[in-house]
């Protein structure tokens, strides 16, 4: 997973992107806004790409590196997150103590340390005031990132010392048009059938609009995007998976990594859209590719067919 995930939080992305551009990515951020809005996402992400080796020039980490798998397998001995005890639903002084501790020490395998604290309005007040005071003097190459649906159950000597992030709300993208799903719909289905590429172009779609083609290549880059973060337990009410139907099984067939690739190759279909290319040739193209990249789910999906 990248960055790239979290597109409905553009202007996320792009502050933590300059911070890390800048070396200046502050030593505590607070990641506020609802549940569900991808912040465990982000904040893991941005984990990997301040450990990244290989980091891309686009700053995004290269998600296939040693410290990149060992983040997303929450393994990685300079990354930790708490999270509000099962029984209480509360974040007790003991896991903070801890923290401390290890932020006082030197990473070990990466250039600096992330915590994340989940919930960080679950902390009591004991824990609230041990963690003040590593916030206040954060020690070098530490970065504690905590994550709040609510600002008011932080004190506020912890909120004025955290650098604010606000996740917006999802379903605050544009509503998508009943026509323009419908076309995802058909898309999807017809990658999904095998029809051979000579067959590949539907009959209305050479005459498609160019801001209708633009807005099926954003709906089914949405679709799969929400896939993604379902994987996390993100969930989009109202958003683009739900109202498709009968694609739970491909995206069952779908691995994240499938995902991924797509979602690169719509960002490089958005591209070439919003530059002059002749919409025949663009869809030609298009749908080659639509059903070269689902290939592999067809054949699960369609044991025996091509
Ligand atoms: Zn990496």
């Amino acid at each position: 997973m990248s960055f790239n995930v979290l597109a409905d939080q553009g202007s996320v992305v792009s502050a933590l992107k300059s911070a890390l551009g800048s070396g200046r990515l502050a030593h505590a951020l607070l990641f506020l806004g609802p549940r569900g809005t991808g912040r465990r996402a982000a904040a893991r992400e941005l984990a990997k790409a301040v450990f990244c080796p290989q980091r891309t020039e686009d700053l995004e980490p290269c998600d296939t590196c040693g410290s990149c798998r060992l983040v997303d397998a929450g393994a990685h001995p300079d990354y930790q997150l708490i999270e509000p005890d099962e029984e209480t639903n509360n974040i007790k002084i003991e896991p903070v103590r801890e923290l401390i501790a290890r932020s006082g020490l030197r990473p070990l395998q990466a250039p600096a340390k992330v915590f994340v604290i989940a919930e960080a309005e679950r902390m009591n007040e004991y824990a609230q005031n041990a963690l003040l005071k590593t916030l206040e003097e954060p020690p070098g190459a530490t970065h504690i990132v905590l994550l709040a649906s609510a600002a008011e159950g932080l004190l506020p000597t912890i909120r004025s010392r955290a650098q604010l992030v606000r996740f917006r709300p999802l379903g605050s993208a544009p509503p998508a048009r009943a026509e323009d799903l419908a076309r995802v719909q058909e898309a999807l289905g017809y990658a999904l059938s095998g029809a051979t590429a000579e067959m590949a172009l539907p009959p209305d779609w050479p005459r498609l609009e160019r801001e209708e083609a633009l807005a099926v290549v954003d709906l089914l880059a949405r679709y799969f995007r929400e896939t993604l973060l379902a994987r996390e337990g993100v969930r989009y009410f109202g958003g683009v998976a739900e109202r498709l139907h009968g694609l739970s099984r491909l995206e069952q067939a779908l691995d994240a990594s499938k995902i991924e690739s797509l979602l690169l190759y719509l960002g490089e279909c958005r591209e070439l859209l919003t530059s002059n290319i002749n919409l025949r040739i663009f869809f030609g193209v298009f749908w080659g590719r639509l059903r070269a990249e689902l290939t592999d789910a067809r054949r699960l999906l369609t044991p025996g067919a091509a």
